[in-house]
């Protein structure tokens, strides 16, 4: 396959939105968050080679370059990295807003159905492409993607994403018991279908593999350790998988594995709760479960507006990033539960279900939650989720101003924390004003 051709050199010009400090840095209670963007509303940026390259005041820096270089003007908007979204579903994409279930009668009835099809490769390219575009056009370029049971399903998307030099995770769903014959591989042609696609697609170009079991109920233990095994031959793979979204889920988990001590122990057992292990959702984390967590430098993946749809429960973000111990979080979509790919809507619902909890999540925060720390907490720091020299040229370009409600609303901001703030309780993918994935404009 041949690499996507290379962007030549260019120059954005617009607001660059970074961060002086992590906005949760002195705990969730503090003033840091206010403090914590650093705002340069005339601002350049250069990219060179798919990175960035220099970046600063646009008065200061474009003398110093050469007069013919192009330049994108996204004056009135902010130029910042793109969404990071740690946990979808591609091949649920066409499932989305399934009517009327909790967890496990809605993957009965409407995704186990719809997972069957992508057995088929050119159904699977169909619904990669589709959803690549949607992702795109949402401000997102790194996603965590749970594929089928298919390898054909993995080989799609990896292909489609290493066609649009997109840097994806992705991985082939395990599933050895409690599902449709169709959707079900055994613990040693998981492993072995795993193996194969790990050495064709981690690590080339920007495609980086995850072992996916899709959850305890529907992997047997030799399953669950086999793909243990698969991590620890070779570094730097990603792990995903659900935990504890449901208490109906929880309770059949206890049911399947007796000898554990709960459902976390069960990944533990089989060492999969370590560093780029990114667990979906954590509702109904213990006390001493987030201790595990945060010893492992694990990271969960918070989805609330699939929490909503589903009626799972209401994550406590605040508890899980209690400063004593803090855990790794990162937002995700969860589509097809999620009901959009759009992470500003994501972080609308985190909003409304940490105030649930009695917290106020501030606007830095949840954008650190989309960019800078979902990048840490999935260990791609230095390499995405910033504009800084070096690190590779995703980014995000949002018009605060794009619907005549949002243009309304920040007519009156008294400030770019409040410009923020509106646009992550107002914004959509119509808020997006283009996507860049390693330089060049793709949405
Ligand atoms: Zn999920």
């Amino acid at each position: 396959m041949t690499p996507p051709a290379r962007a030549l050199p260019r120059i954005l010009r617009g607001a660059l939105l970074r961060f002086r400090h992590d906005p949760f840095a002195h705990g969730p209670f503090s003033g840091a968050a206010e403090e914590a963007l650093d705002i340069e509303p005339d601002g350049l940026l250069l990219i060179e080679n798919g990175k960035i390259a220099q970046i600063g005041p646009y008065k200061v820096l474009r003398p110093t370059l050469p007069p013919g270089l192009p330049e994108d003007d996204h004056s009135g908007c902010l130029i910042g990295p793109g969404f990071i979204d740690a946990h979808v579903h591609y091949p649920q994409l066409r499932a989305v807003a399934s009517y009327g279930e909790q967890l496990l009668t809605w993957l009965t009835r409407y995704i186990f159905p719809e997972e069957t099809r992508f057995s088929d490769p050119a159904y699977a390219a169909e619904v990669a492409r589709i959803f690549l575009d949607q992702l795109l056009s949402a401000g997102t370029t790194t996603a965590a993607v749970y594929c089928t049971v298919h390898p054909e399903s993995v080989e799609a998307f990896f292909a489609e994403s290493a066609r649009r030099n997109t840097r994806m995770i992705a991985g082939k769903v395990l599933m050895d018991r409690n599902a449709p014959d169709a959707l079900c591989d055994t613990a040693q042609t998981g492993y072995d279908q795993s193996r194969l696609l790990i050495d064709r697609w981690h690590g080339t170009g920007r495609q980086l593999y995850a072992v996916t079991p899709r959850f305890a109920p529907t992997s047997t233990p030799e399953q669950l350790r086999l793909a243990g095994i698969l991590l620890d031959e070779t570094p730097g793979l990603y792990m995903q998988t659900h935990l504890l979204e449901t208490q109906t889920e929880e309770a059949w988990v206890r049911r399947l594995f007796p000898d554990r001590s709960g459902y976390l122990d069960v990944y533990a057992h089989a060492g999969l709760v370590r560093p780029r292990a990114i667990f979906g959702h954590g509702v109904h984390l213990s006390g001493r479960d987030r201790h595990h967590c945060h010893d492992a430098r694990c990271a969960i993946a918070h989805c609330p507006r699939s929490n909503l749809f589903l009626g799972s429960g209401n994550f406590d973000l605040f508890a899980a990033l209690d400063p004593g111990r803090p855990v790794r979080v990162a937002l995700g979509s969860d589509v097809g539960a999620g009901d959009s790919l759009s992470i500003l809507r994501v972080m609308n619902e985190a909003y409304k279900v940490a105030h649930a909890h009695g917290n106020r999540l501030h606007p830095a925060q949840s954008y650190w939650l989309a960019t800078t720390g979902a990048a840490c907490a999935l260990e791609l720091s230095g390499v995405i989720g910033e504009l800084a020299p070096g690190i590779e040229a995703d980014l995000c370009i949002l018009d605060p101003a794009a619907t005549p409600l949002s243009a309304e609303r920040v007519s009156r901001a008294e400030s770019w924390n409040d410009v923020l703030f509106a646009l992550t309780m107002l914004g959509d993918d119509r808020h997006i004003r283009a996507t860049y994935v390693a330089g060049a404009r793709v949405a």
